[in-house]
């Protein structure tokens, strides 16, 4: 296993396009059974690897061994999950016509989009590379897929497995950075794929818009918690925000960026969140120099706020945090949860509704009121109750962004959506052609009078719904 990463030479990136276009165009990946057994080749290949897997994503990212096979169970679970739907995803989905379109043939058939980019960023390497990858596999797409230079041993690994256990011809991992994307995006592919920044993602759009290539785009924001006055186990609430603050050392895209509690409760949450952090580290894990955003902070380090001033630091909480703190900046992408006071929940909607649309929305409530509340005012791409992550566990809602948290959306059948155009089919058969009599010129004065005297005949009653 290496950590240096070799880069894909820029001068093979054509010939790469090139063989994924052919094998593309060979129909290959048209057949079903085909891509199921891509799919079980996936699953495999994350089953046989578990350990090279767990060990790359230390070498590169230090993960603890637990969220490490974490990664591996996730490609497997998806990958067997799509192989098994895949008959009833494809099945063409014919809808029933009314009136003289009744006896016409119509359907709606997925047909893969063709040939596919898929770009993913160091967070969970192995999962938001591969889990794109589903959608494109089973939809029945060849695939560029271009890892980050972040993490070199878990991309050098991928660059050795994926031709090993999946076809060569169809699903190509190019290593690179920016100047291997590029070369990538000056051809034209019927979908890129892109997990990662904002910034990145701008570009990576304006590239596809040159083309008029469609694009996915899963990104990134500030994803707030609203603890609420009537939150009834701040216990429970404080452990769940704590886990999901420092799982994956805080690096991942649905994170609980910052917690807005109501000051009534703020108290007793702030203690039940020092209980738990006893309780999770009860020694302290890291002693050494601060971090720079930690530097400028105007708010409270009540727990944490060690590092070793190069790429690690303590899990940190910081109270007392204003919106216009040097936390609330931008996303913090790391183990530090900021804490702001507000009166109730109306102010924590009231700041949530003017910053971006976020990811995900996270509170701990048992109001229906301020549920409904909460999804009426404010925009983002989830909204989730009383728990952070767990909507990551449901294959059968699809995930994404909300405006500057990203476009389209993947997860079960969503991904393989993702990788499909949805083409209509119509036969009309000649039978129908006493149904056209009036369309033919020169048009008739009874034809237009029959005409207008439709457009009469249609009773709406609005009035009505609005009343009731
Ligand atoms: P990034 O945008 O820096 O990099 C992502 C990919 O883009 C990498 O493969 C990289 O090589 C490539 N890239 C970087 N600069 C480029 C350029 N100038 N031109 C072309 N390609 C370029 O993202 P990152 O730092 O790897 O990942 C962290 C970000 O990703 C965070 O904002 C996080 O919220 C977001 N993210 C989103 C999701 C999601 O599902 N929505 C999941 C994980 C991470």
């Amino acid at each position: 296993m290496s950590s240096f990463l070799t880069h894909t030479p820029t001068s093979e990136i054509d010939e790469i396009y090139g063989r994924l276009q052919r094998t593309y165009k060979s129909g290959r990946l048209l057949n079903i059974e085909y891509r199921r057994q891509q799919l079980y080749q996936l699953a495999r290949l994350a089953q046989e690897n578990a350990a090279t897997i767990e060990k790359a994503l230390q070498a590169d990212l230090g993960k603890p061994p637990f969220e490490a096979a974490g990664e591996a169970l996730r490609i497997i679970e998806s990958s067997l999950d799509a192989a098994a739907h895949l008959h009833q995803w494809a099945a063409p989905e014919r809808p029933s016509l009314a009136g003289p379109q009744s006896t016409w043939d119509a359907s709606i058939n997925s047909v893969p989009k063709g040939v596919v980019l898929v770009i993913s960023p160091w967070n969970s390497p192995f999962t938001l590379t591969f889990n794109p990858l589903i959608g494109a596999i089973a939809a029945g797409c060849s695939a560029g897929i271009k890892p980050s230079e972040h993490t070199p041993t878990c991309a050098s690994l991928m660059a050795q497995l994926v031709p090993k256990y999946l076809d060569p011809e169809a699903y190509i991992v190019v290593n690179g950075a920016v100047e291997e994307t590029n070369a990538l995006l000056t051809h034209r592919w019927d979908h890129i794929f892109f997990t990662g920044s904002g910034k990145v993602g701008k570009i990576i759009a304006t590239a596809a818009a040159q083309l008029l290539t469609p694009v996915t785009l899963e990104l990134g924001g500030k994803s707030p918690v609203i603890v609420a006055e009537d939150c009834t186990d701040v216990d429970l609430a404080a452990k769940r925000i704590l886990w999901g603050k420092t799982s994956n050392a805080g690096q991942v895209c649905v994170t609980a960026d910052h917690v807005f509690v109501v000051r009534s409760i703020a108290p007793v949450f702030y203690e039940a969140l020092l209980r738990i952090y006893k309780t999770f580290w009860p020694s302290s894990a890291l002693q050494d120099q601060s971090w720079s955003l930690l530097d400028r902070t105007r708010g409270t380090v009540i727990a944490g706020g060690d590092g070793d001033g190069v790429r690690k630091i303590a899990p940190t909480i910081v109270t007392g945090v204003k919106t216009d703190d040097a936390l609330m900046e931008e996303e913090i992408f790391g183990p530090i949860l900021p804490i702001l006071e507000v009166q109730s929940v109306g102010e924590a909607i009231s700041h949530i509704a003017q910053q971006p649309a976020p990811l995900v929305i996270y509170a701990f409530t048992e109001s229906e009121d301020i549920k409904r509340k909460l999804f009426a005012e404010t925009r983002s791409g989830a909204i989730v109750f009383n728990d952070v992550y767990s909507q990551l566990r449901i294959q059968e809602i699809p995930f994404g962004g909300f405006g500057e948290s990203g476009y389209g959306t993947y997860f079960g059948k969503a991904s393989f959506d993702a990788f499909s155009h949805k083409r209509s089919f119509v036969n009309i058969p000649s039978s129908a052609e006493s149904s056209f009599a009036s369309r033919y010129r020169p048009f008739t004065e009874e034809a237009y009078d029959a005409l207008k005297a439709k457009i009469g005949q249609h009773k709406i009653t609005d009035e009505k719904s609005l009343e009731s």
